[in-house]
């Protein structure tokens, strides 16, 4: 059988262990694990089943049909889904038993009209994102507590969301959080669930906890932000990704190699050719600065990285036609990690890992 060019091996002992230790590291009553975008690129169903083996309480996505394939996986720990189309036809996931986030009041009366919804109400809290701002609180905690006596839906959770701008800020946010589910006490609302933290802010701030804490980078590993550096090396990245060297050749001195002969050889070297490019998720934005492992040694990628292929100086090492290039997987194995292509590329390590591409063949690893 050929093997794949590309291949993202997902380790779901890794997944596992890094919400274990999550939970230890940052408790709460509850632990949801986010597995939007296809489990950051890790796989979903096989994420979320993980996790919950891990001792997750909750599974958390953004949109409906991310919920809904994890039920017709059969899945069945409880689902919260916050982002909606304007048109969002809630009847199905209110029968599968996900629950919703809301932050209009137009999606209130929507989800109302199908009976029996839990929901989450979304609360800016000063994210200027997607939670109902403080301006139009009243009129959106008012009706939330009408359908909720009403028995229309049930108000199981209220929950925001963190800027992770600077410590300051963050704790700020947390006051804005607890006024909004003060006013939903005034209106004898209490709301089981109470969460604003996702990973960086859970591992930072203990008083960000309140009863649940919602994991999404650091569950596969890797870094949610500069300030998590060293609880991230606690954790297991979870994704290998690799590809083949389908070539290896010599150049000369003054040889150029790939688009635009970014880069020359100095003297003699032999360079490998590895089956992947931007169109499987290499940055292209790496051009120039990252590297790759091949048979334990690290080899430096030159030229531009191109839509299927990079180039890779490999000196007078012993690298044959066949062998396996690392791109990024566990550092504890010698290899560079997603942060490092994250820095690399200039971006964020969630960038590296939600654009592998479809190319790309998954193999998942007890
Ligand atoms: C994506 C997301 C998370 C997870 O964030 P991480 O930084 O990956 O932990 C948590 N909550 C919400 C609302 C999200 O959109």
């Amino acid at each position: 059988m050929t093997t794949p060019l590309r291949r993202a091996f997902v380790s779901a002992s890794a997944i596992r262990r890094n919400v274990e230790t999550l939970r230890a590291l940052a408790p709460a009553t509850d632990t949801m694990i986010v597995v939007k975008a296809n489990g950051y690129g890790h796989g979903a169903i096989n994420v979320a089943r993980a996790a919950l083996v891990g001792g997750a309480t909750w599974l958390g996505v953004a949109d409906i049909v991310e919920a809904l394939e994890l039920r017709s996986a059969g899945i069945t720990a409880p689902v919260l889904a916050w982002l909606h189309a304007p048109d969002e036809d809630f009847g199905e996931a209110v029968a599968r038993d996900i629950a919703l986030g809301a932050s209009t009041p137009d999606q209130l009366n929507r989800i109302a009209a199908v009976g029996g919804a839990s929901v989450h109400l979304k609360v800016d809290s000063g994210l200027g994102r997607n939670g109902v701002g403080p301006d139009r609180r009243e009129e959106l905690f008012d009706l939330a507590a009408r359908l909720h006596h009403d028995g229309r839906l049930t108000i199981d959770g209220v929950m925001s969301h963190v800027a992770g701008t600077s410590r300051a800020s963050d704790l700020a946010q947390a006051e804005e959080f607890v006024a909004a589910i003060g006013e939903l006490a005034e209106r004898g609302v209490n709301p089981v669930h109470q969460h604003m933290a996702a990973s960086a802010a859970a591992i930072l701030h203990p008083s960000l906890r309140f009863t649940m804490v919602r994991f999404g980078i650091a569950a596969y590993g890797l870094n949610a932000s500069d300030d998590v550096v060293d609880v991230s090396r606690e954790l297991t990245p979870a994704m290998r990704f690799e590809a083949s060297v389908v070539n290896v050749k010599s150049l000369r001195a003054g040889d150029g190699v790939s688009y635009n002969h970014l880069w020359r050889a100095e003297k003699p070297t032999s360079v490998a050719l590895v089956s992947a490019g931007y169109a499987d998720g290499v940055p292209r934005a790496a051009t120039g600065r990252a590297e790759v492992a091949i048979n334990g040694v690290r080899f430096p990628v030159v030229g531009r990285v191109a839509m299927d292929q990079i180039v890779v100086d490999v000196g007078s090492a012993p690298v044959r036609e066949g062998d396996v290039a690392v791109l990024w997987g566990d550092p504890a194995d010698g290899v560079p990690s997603a942060n490092d292509w994250a820095d690399w590329a200039n971006t964020i390590p969630y960038d590296i890992v939600t654009h592998v591409g479809s190319r790309v063949v998954a193999v998942d690893v007890p």
